[in-house]
């Protein structure tokens, strides 16, 4: 037993985050400013993109993403169901409409041909969802938008660093949001970026995440900057700040490092279950580099006395923290009312919402407390078994 908790995510925090902070807050300048501008930079490179634009949220960027592709009233947005509300509210603030798309079994990802049987005349956009950190098949969602004129956004919340056949998600699509929340794989605190390669839409998020405003913030405020500026549009205040930016461009510098230390923490997993079979991983295919962002199991319940719920209950007990990503869109009142959903419209990710949990995955575990994991999801399956 172990005389602490173990909790399911811990940001890596360390002198060089600290430090950046620090010396942020001495210059006086906090909100969106130099620091800003060298982190977009950095995140362009790093991604290999040609532009990154940084906003408060992984939200924000799908909005100002949408936004810039022009989605509004009487279109159809394709969003996974197995996802974060986030994903489809933002279809819904421009008065558009999410059509929720069901997920393959065995990686949780949007199921591309249950995408096409979806597809109608007014549908304009197909948000994938770069499940836990494994990309989705984007040759086949490559190929559905070209035959079907979509534009494709990716939500890349938890795909950083991430690979599809050799190319860095963020370097793909139309447009790619990722998410500096404070659980995700590099944190600002608060924070998201969206990457293109198409310099109008980078120019129309930059000016839409700042008040529909002509300029960049830090160009506006600066003392060698004109005070002259004009508004464009009726734009949003999703800018990030300098302090959050100066957090991020420590985080980004360690996001290989961090990536290797959940790797590890991945492989360890799925060696002590290979035996368990009650215990089963999400199936992670060879064409893609894996973030690692969520480590996923997926419970045999018929060979189990008890339920998915009882089970993080027996964690929660070992004092090993888990979660469940996601509960599917379509079971929350709000979407399953709005657009009158039944769970069986959606049979893959209903029946996997009933057997998954999220167990901790986050640099900084040691080499005890993965193993106090396995040996505790062993001994809660050997005291179940049927
Ligand atoms: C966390 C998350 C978001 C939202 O990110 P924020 O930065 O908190 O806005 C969006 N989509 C998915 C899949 C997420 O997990």
């Amino acid at each position: 037993m172990i005389n602490t908790d173990i909790p399911f995510h811990l940001p890596v925090i360390e002198d060089e985050e600290i430090r950046g902070v620090e010396e942020t807050l001495r210059t006086g300048w906090l909100t969106t400013g130099r620091k800003t501008k060298l982190f977009e930079e950095e995140f362009a490179r790093y991604v290999g993109t040609n532009h990154a634009v940084a906003v408060n949220s992984c939200t924000a960027a799908l909005h100002v993403a949408l936004e810039a592709l022009k989605i509004g009233p009487g279109d159809e947005v394709l969003v996974p169901t197995m996802t974060f509300t986030a994903t489809a509210e933002v279809v819904l603030h421009l008065g558009a409409r999410p059509v929720l798309v069901d997920c393959d079994r065995e990686t949780l990802n949007i199921d591309v041909s249950d995408a096409e049987g979806k597809i109608s005349s007014q549908t304009r956009a197909i948000i994938p969802v770069h499940f836990g950190g494994q990309p989705c098949d984007m040759d086949g969602i490559k190929d559905l938008s070209r035959r079907h004129n979509l534009r494709i956004v990716e939500d890349a919340a938890h795909a950083l660093p991430a690979r599809y056949k050799g190319r860095m998600i963020g370097s793909l699509g139309d447009i790619t949001c990722f998410s500096f929340y404070v659980t995700k794989t590099i944190t600002t605190g608060e924070g998201g970026m969206a990457t293109t390669n198409n310099p109008e839409w980078a120019d129309r998020m930059r000016v839409m995440s700042l008040h529909g405003i002509s300029k960049d913030a830090w160009k506006r405020y600066s003392a060698e900057g004109s005070w002259y500026y004009e508004v464009l549009s009726a734009g949003f205040k999703y800018n990030l700040t300098d302090i959050g930016a100066a957090l991020g461009i420590a985080q980004l510098r360690k996001c290989d490092r961090f990536q290797r230390a959940r790797q590890a923490i991945a492989a360890q997993y799925n060696s002590s279950f290979a035996d368990i079979p009650e215990v089963a991983p999400l199936a992670v295919h060879a064409e893609v580099e894996h973030a690692w962002h969520l480590y996923v199991i997926r419970l045999d319940l018929a060979s189990l006395r008890i339920d998915r719920n009882e089970f993080i209950e027996r964690l929660k007990e070992k004092r090993i923290g888990s979660s469940v990503h996601f509960i599917p869109l379509h079971l929350h009142p709000f979407y399953r009312d709005q657009f009158a959903y039944e769970p069986s419209q959606f049979p893959n990710a209903t029946f996997a919402f009933e057997r998954i949990v999220s167990l901790p995955i986050f640099p900084s575990m040691t080499a005890e407390q993965i193993r106090h994991v396995t040996t505790s999801v062993r001994e809660i399956v050997e005291q179940s078994r049927r």
